[in-house]
């Protein structure tokens, strides 16, 4: 745990008792400071009492006494309109953070060099902060994951010179995180989303931006409108790490990528310089275009990192390498071959004879499946549905020739079987058990060579399931009870 010695003698509310709530409470705690707690939900105070921490209920507190107000990410900051604590915060000029923020005081305060790598995007957030994380601990680093996915940021170790703090962060925890100054941002992609909270695209996109703002280097992705001129905003090119999947104009990337093979080149260097680092192709974890994106993300966060490392900007100390070495490219490529994936994300839960089965649960709209889709050549047995958004599948058009039968669940069942079925056979399944059987035996009989069961439903779960992660399950059972099926183990055969 992570003792917030900044907030020492303070006064701090605390709204919100989820597990970044309550850690930040206990953090707050820990370093000296006088906590109050709440939560609107019964279910969050029991739980802080119950871990001893004080509560009362904060619409009927003086608001004056307290320094600071710390929201959990879940309370709208600005839009639709501010929580309430927000507003009782402004009015008794109480400033309102997030968990991150006292985080980054604490590192601020006693080791303002430790290495911190700050990740935000509109997509693929999880997938780049876990590569990253797993990069290093396999280039021999303590690393220390957490933020918006695993663990609650105050859970973790202390900053220190000989720890590697990959953090992921929402648009929601940015915008509490006002002094974050990171030693590498890195920002993924931005489309629209979250504007209900946002406001405008605009805002949205001011506030990912703000990831960099203060951050020694700067790794940015230049494949879309938004993080293009963003990256073009930074002005000391020497922090700038861009990267690019796409062909790129004006700006030369650092990194770059040709279909699966990513690329680095030197600082100021032109393509000649060019060295290939990994092929991708044979990856099973690292499927798509997509991850190529987040892998070249990764990379440039080591890359920035070992710049910064040389030059004395970041503390780096190795644990089992005698050298700080991050940018060893045998071992960046080893590591990427080894990085099991995430759960639900494209993940390979196993083979039965040809035929592979993906679990890609988190496809939780349109845009999402088609990169599913768009991972495999042909032979997909697609296997979607559930509470569908807004605008449906006829954006995926381009991606029908690909699907070889698929089938329909949930509440979606008849909206998508009316928009497939003129380009493909398909079939309405009662239950995600019958799809699972019909799709599974169809693929076995396919003539393709490598026929794919993928699970990317392009809806949300709540019709059938309580989150995508419990629909991610019920799919590995249901596929693991399968006869002859054997796990892929991540990093085998390679
Ligand atoms: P996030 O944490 O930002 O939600 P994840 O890494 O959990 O992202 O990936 C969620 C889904 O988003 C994946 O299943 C995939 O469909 C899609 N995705 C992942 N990476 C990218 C990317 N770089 N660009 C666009 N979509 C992506």
């Amino acid at each position: 745990m992570i003792r917030a010695t900044t907030f020492a003698g303070k006064q701090v509310a605390v709204f919100g008792l989820g597990g970044s709530g309550i850690a930040a409470a206990h953090a707050l705690v820990a370093g000296g400071a006088e906590v109050v707690c709440w939560d609107d939900r019964e279910a969050g105070r029991r739980r802080a009492v119950s871990e001893g921490l004080a509560t009362a209920d904060l619409q009927q507190m003086e608001w004056s006494q307290f320094s600071s107000l710390v929201l959990t990410p879940g309370a709208p900051l600005t839009h639709p309109e501010p929580h309430w604590t927000v507003h009782k915060a402004h009015q008794c000029g109480v400033e309102v953070i997030g968990d991150i923020e006292i985080f980054a005081r604490q590192r601020e305060a006693v080791c303002p060099n430790a290495p911190f790598i700050a990740i935000t995007g509109t997509n693929g957030k999880s997938t780049t902060t876990a590569l990253t994380a797993h990069l290093l601990h396999q280039l021999g680093f303590c690393v220390e994951m957490g933020g918006n996915i695993g663990r609650a940021m105050l859970t973790l170790d202390p900053p220190a010179p000989e720890r590697i703090h990959v953090v992921e962060m929402s648009s929601y925890q940015i915008d509490l995180t006002p002094t974050l100054r990171p030693t590498v941002g890195v920002l993924l992609n931005i489309t629209p989303d979250h504007l209900d909270r946002h406001g405008t695209l605009a805002h949205y996109s001011e506030v990912k931006e703000r990831l960099l703002r203060d951050a020694n280097a700067a790794a940015v992705g230049l494949d879309d409108k938004l993080t293009r001129a963003a990256a073009e905003r930074i002005s000391d090119s020497h922090r700038l790490y861009a990267f690019t999947i796409g062909e790129s104009a004006g700006l030369i990337p650092r990194l770059y990528a040709i279909g699966p093979s990513l690329f680095v080149h030197e600082t100021d260097g032109s393509y000649a310089t060019s060295e290939e680092i990994a092929n991708l192709a044979e990856i099973g974890s690292l499927r798509g275009q997509h991850n190529v994106q987040n892998a070249l993300a990764a990379l440039a966060a080591v890359r920035a990192l070992q710049t910064l490392a040389d030059r004395g900007g970041a503390s780096l100390t190795a644990t089992k390498n005698e050298r700080a070495l991050l940018w060893d490219v045998k071992r960046l490529a080893a590591g990427l071959a080894s990085f099991p994936g995430l759960p639900h994300r494209m993940e390979e839960i196993g083979r039965a004879g040809r035929v592979l089965f993906i679990n890609d649960s988190k496809a939780t709209n349109a845009e999402a499946a088609e990169k599913a889709l768009a991972s495999f050549p042909g032979g997909i047995h697609w296997i979607a549905g559930g509470q569908a958004k807004e605008g449906g599948i006829g954006s995926l058009a381009a991606m029908f020739p690909r699907i070889e039968k698929a089938y329909l669940i949930g509440e979606a069942a008849e909206q998508f079987t009316a928009t497939l079925a003129p380009h493909v056979p398909c079939e309405q399944s009662a239950t995600l058990q019958q799809a699972v059987a019909s799709a599974a035996a169809n693929a076995a009989a396919s003539s393709v060579a490598e026929p794919v069961v993928l699970f990317s439903p392009a809806c949300a779960s709540f019709d059938q399931y309580h989150n995508f992660e419990i629909r991610g399950d019920a799919f590995r059972n249901l596929v693991m009870a399968l006869q002859g099926i054997s796990t892929v183990m991540a990093g085998a055969d390679r």
